[in-house]
């Protein structure tokens, strides 16, 4: 936990932070409990937490994730609304919200800074074999015309290769899917790890993002589940899992940013 603060309530990446017109934020287990209604309805800890990340209840869009692929473009008319069977969200419209959940899986965060559009992803394992970080990238260039070289991408808490032990047949599905890249996964004790956030990143400049642009959050639900709820973690610990991390992100109405 050394580097970790400690009171850190919210989590924050690094590079999105110095961006001064968007809001972004990771929930811990400070926050309890809250779900993705919860932050619709109010209720005292959904006000805290809107009120430490800073964004407005009212505007948040959020998903009915499946582990699928299917990315839905999003405004202000879906303020409110649970996007059905949907694990990405894409926007340009400033004030609105886009909330994401996991727990082990990763939670991905994109911003378009010369077109101003950010989206979000689920990316679980099955995430991965469909592929959705490329296909956000790709739906935010053929919607809204994104400049790939401008997009900055995030990594949130999430399993690291350090914990996600997966089965051989999982693997088998992995090499199928995207060939037996060596550098992805590694054998430890008779077991076998994913590299999840890698094979994200892979795929990720595979379509087109430029790798210095990509923030990976290296943080470990599992090695940090005392800060953040963890699907494997919780199970072991005490048989379900006790809440879900909501993610935040959304841009303000003002303020221009720049980088590089
Ligand atoms: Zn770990």
């Amino acid at each position: 936990m050394s580097h970790l603060k400690v009171n850190l309530a919210v989590y924050r990446l690094h590079e999105f932070s110095k961006l001064g017109n968007t809001v972004h934020g990771f929930s811990t287990r400070q926050f309890y409990p809250l779900t993705v209604r919860d932050l619709w309805q109010r209720t005292p800890v959904a006000l805290q937490f809107a009120s430490q990340v800073g964004f407005d209840l009212e505007k948040v869009v959020a998903m009915d994730q499946v582990h699928g692929d299917r990315i839905a473009m999003v405004d202000s008319k879906d303020t409110g609304k649970l996007i059905g069977k949907t694990d990405g969200l894409v926007t340009r419209e400033k004030g609105v919200y886009l909330a994401i959940k996991t727990a082990d899986c990763a939670p991905l965060l994109f911003y378009e800074i010369q077109k101003q559009i950010i989206a979000v992803a689920h990316a679980g394992w099955k995430g991965v074999l469909k592929k959705i970080a490329g296909k956000v990238v790709h739906k935010m260039k053929d919607e809204f015309g994104a400049d790939t070289s401008q997009i900055l991408v995030g990594i949130g808490p999430t399993i690291g290769a350090c914990c996600y032990h997966i089965t051989r047949e999982r693997l088998d599905l992995f090499k199928t899917e995207l060939g037996a890249d060596l550098t992805v996964y590694s054998s430890r004790k008779k077991q076998i790890f994913l590299d999840l956030p890698l094979m994200i990143i892979k795929q990720l400049v595979k379509a087109g993002i430029k790798e210095s642009n990509i923030e990976n959050g290296a943080i470990c639900t599992v090695c940090f589940s005392q800060k953040f709820y963890s699907r494997r973690a919780d199970m072991a610990r005490y048989g379900k899992l006790q809440g879900e991390i909501i993610g935040i992100l959304g841009m303000r109405r003002q303020i221009n940013d720049s980088f590089q």
